[in-house]
């Protein structure tokens, strides 16, 4: 099998022996109570309609515009429109099922409250066109949440637009870049340093600014090599990028040594706050020196994410940024409120706001409700205590699994525990074999091969949401597939053996992806 340099194959491969062990097919495909679905456009349903339209009557008055011919699309009845989509939904795998223990990625349980109020008309049936004065009620809740945010994280500003982590990064970072302009030293500061184990983000985002990223190498304990990233730090240094807790699950505990230098060289600390949820109401991120951070309202505040719904990423500033947020934003005034939108309004207000508009709208207005009714539910104490049961969780399953698997690092973890693929060596097992035998168990797999400083990664983030019950079924299930696979069981080589599909080719899935449908006769 081929292998990049952190052993993640770059091939499907699945050996005859293997692909020999399936089980036996039905006369339908089908696999239980799991049906089979083809695509829609595969029903042969193009000469159908589910809908009666009375004919038009009269000439077309499209002119040259009017369709010629048939519009190629599958009428289904409204019955075979829902099984079909229905079908599909029970394919994918969701947190309200079983355990989603996708490490960085905080899989919590979603709140039906949460719902409950998000669907209350006065939130869900306006639009962000109305006038203010109809929606001040919605205007209130942005400001509530923004001042929860503040008060959480200990920050003076807050940008809510940010429409999810990464775009919350793109909004921190560009802040950063205004604020370099500023002072004159857009030209020189051109270099963005972020740790070998940062999320693809971060470099990704720091090289969308124009800047080059340098990476920091991690010590032997996963964290920052503080030593390394001072002989880093120079004239030319614009920011630092570092996660905390970073994506090994620990916690960085030179933050405030590293937020000290990087400003002694004149740069920015740009913290990336998806792990929030480990120390959210434990740590308030703005005493630590932190310049700008998004927080993933879809991580740590239980809003839907994963296909479950849009993710929300609002950015909390410094002093040094705040003047650089984007606009629009919300001002309480005269027990009414109102929403500045335009870099002039907000001159006129004396703010700087010299981050123009990052969103045709205010934000994720419908997981602003989500996220505020969970933290109205859950007040400040119960905040803390999700926190505290999440590094809990975290090390529970690390304690137990560390007896058949190999941790990457040595102690007690933050809320998501790591493992290598050291276990398994020798045994032609592969972490991406691991995974999908997961998936055989009825678990979607952990994150694998990230973060990329460890070797065959496995990244298991079980959240506050599990029971102890359901932690100890999910660790006995890992730890029957790594004894499986210590003994070097073949059938792990093709594992998914229940599921819909077997092993894919997810390099091929991922780059050459096929996603036009061509209808037989035209191929
Ligand atoms: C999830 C995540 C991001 C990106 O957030 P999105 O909301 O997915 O854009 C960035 N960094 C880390 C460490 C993350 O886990």
């Amino acid at each position: 099998m081929a292998m990049n340099a952190q052993g993640r194959p770059t091939r499907a491969e699945v050996t005859q022996a293997a692909a020999a062990q399936r089980a036996p097919t039905t006369f339908t495909g089908n696999r239980a109570l799991q049906i089979e679905e083809s695509l829609i456009f595969e029903k042969d349903a193009f000469d159908k309609t589910g809908v009666d339209l009375p004919e038009p009557k009269g000439t077309s008055r499209l002119g040259a515009h009017a369709r010629d011919g048939a519009i190629g699309l599958p009428g289904l009845s409204e019955p075979e429109t829902m099984r079909h989509f229905v079908r599909l939904s029970q394919k994918n795998y969701a947190i309200d099922m079983g355990p989603f223990p996708l490490g960085s990625c905080t899989m919590k349980h979603n709140p039906r409250l949460n719902e409950k109020m998000a669907r209350l008309p006065g939130f869900a049936d306006i639009h962000p066109l109305q006038p203010q004065s109809t929606v001040q009620g919605a205007l209130a809740l942005i400001h509530e949440l923004a001042e929860w945010l503040i008060a959480l994280t200990g920050m003076p500003a807050v940008a809510m637009s940010p429409k999810a982590g990464a775009h919350g990064e793109l909004c921190g970072m560009m802040a950063i870049k205004a604020a370099l302009e500023a002072r004159g030293e857009a030209q020189t500061r051109k270099r963005v340093l972020a740790p070998e184990s940062a999320h693809g983000t971060n470099p990704a985002t720091a090289a969308q600014c124009g800047f080059r990223v340098d990476s920091i190498p991690a010590d032997r304990s996963g964290r920052v090599d503080l030593a390394a990233l001072k002989e880093k730090l120079g004239p030319d240094v614009a920011a630092i990028m570092v996660t905390n807790p970073n994506t090994c699950g620990l916690f960085e505990r030179d933050v405030m040594a590293i937020a000290e230098a990087v400003h002694e060289a004149g740069g920015y600390f740009y913290c990336d706050g998806a792990n929030f949820n480990a120390i959210a109401g434990k740590v308030r991120p703005g005493d630590l020196g932190v310049d700008a951070m998004h927080i993933n309202l879809h991580k740590t505040f239980s809003t839907p994410h994963g296909g479950g719904g849009p993710g929300s990423g609002p950015v909390v500033l410094s002093e040094a940024l705040a003047p650089f947020a984007p606009v629009p934003y919300v001002v309480k005034e005269n027990g009414g409120y109102h929403l500045v939108e335009t870099r002039r309004a907000a001159e006129a207000e004396g703010e700087g706001h010299a981050g123009g508009r990052l969103t045709a709208f205010h934000g994720q207005m419908g997981m602003f409700v989500r996220a505020l009714s969970y933290m109205l539910s859950h007040g400040l104490d119960g905040i803390r205590q999700a926190a505290e049961d999440a590094v809990l969780n975290a090390n529970y399953v690390l304690a137990r699994l560390k007896t058949e698997m190999t941790p990457a690092f040595e102690g007690y973890c933050m809320h998501e525990a790591l493992f290598d693929d050291r276990f398994m060596k020798g045994t032609g097992v592969e972490t991406i074999d691991f995974a999908k035998a997961m998936i055989d168990e009825g678990y979607h797999p952990m994150t694998t091969y990230f973060p990329l400083v460890v070797r065959g990664a496995m990244l298991i983030e079980p959240t506050e949401s599990e029971s102890r019950q359901e932690l100890d079924l999910f660790c006995d299930a890992l730890l029957s597939i790594a004894r499986r696979a210590k003994a070097g069981d073949p059938a792990l080589k093709s594992a998914p053996h229940h599921a819909p599909r077997r092993r894919l080719d997810e390099t091929a899935a991922a780059r050459a992806p096929i996603l036009r449908w061509t209808a037989p006769d035209r191929e």
